[in-house]
């Protein structure tokens, strides 16, 4: 429902579609940005412009880069046989926060979710399969999310996969059920990784 009119409405209804902010906060940030000084206001418009620029996604993994391939597909002293499959490019940084991880990454895009119209089709799977004999992968860590989506997406790749001639395991318990990846502490998810199990 429109409240306010031309531009400030506008800005409510831009920020009412971020992710986590309702109407209220909408409003709230929007008053907070027309009280900035306006130079600090340009400063927030011009780094989401130069991020949309610059930033796209690494032709093999998907993760954020800002060349053809991501700096961890870039760098020759990562293990190019162990891939671990994660959700979401923030997974990327809770993975190399343990700095247990020494492999590739393949970010899915999301999980499956068939109630939100995501199924495998939506998630880049077939990129995933497609890389496993191109790149000579020997494992594959299946590292999405412990709630109901992640470990349905985890069964589902790991069926997928089980013909294959590799080693696919998932990260051990540990890592509170039903939370995100991004949000357990880095000696949790570094033990998760190390515990992982084969499936
Ligand atoms: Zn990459």
């Amino acid at each position: 429902m429109a409240v306010y009119t031309g531009p400030v409405q506008d800005l409510v209804d831009e920020l009412g579609k971020l992710p986590g902010i309702g109407p209220k906060s909408a409003q709230r940030i929007a008053f907070h940005l027309l009280q900035l000084p306006r130079d600090d206001a340009l400063r927030l418009a011009g780094v989401i412009v130069e991020a949309k620029d610059k930033v796209s996604w690494c032709e093999r993994c998907f993760n954020v880069a800002s060349a053809r391939l991501c700096d961890i597909c870039n760098d020759d002293r990562r293990d190019s046989t162990v891939v671990c499959v994660v959700e979401e490019p923030r997974d990327v940084v809770a993975v190399e926060k343990t700095h247990e991880y020494k492999g590739r990454y393949h970010v899915l895009g999301g999980a499956l979710n068939p109630l939100e119209g995501i199924g495998a089709d939506q998630l880049r799977m077939r990129e995933l399969f497609a890389r496993i004999g191109a790149e000579e992968i020997t494992e594959v860590i299946l590292c999405t999310n412990p709630n109901v989506e992640g470990e349905a997406t985890a069964m589902y790749l790991a069926k997928m996969l089980q013909d294959l001639p590799l080693r696919v395991t998932r990260i051990a318990s540990g890592v509170p059920v039903g939370g995100d990846l991004e949000y357990a502490d880095e000696l949790t998810l570094g033990r998760a990784l190390e515990g992982r199990r084969a499936v």
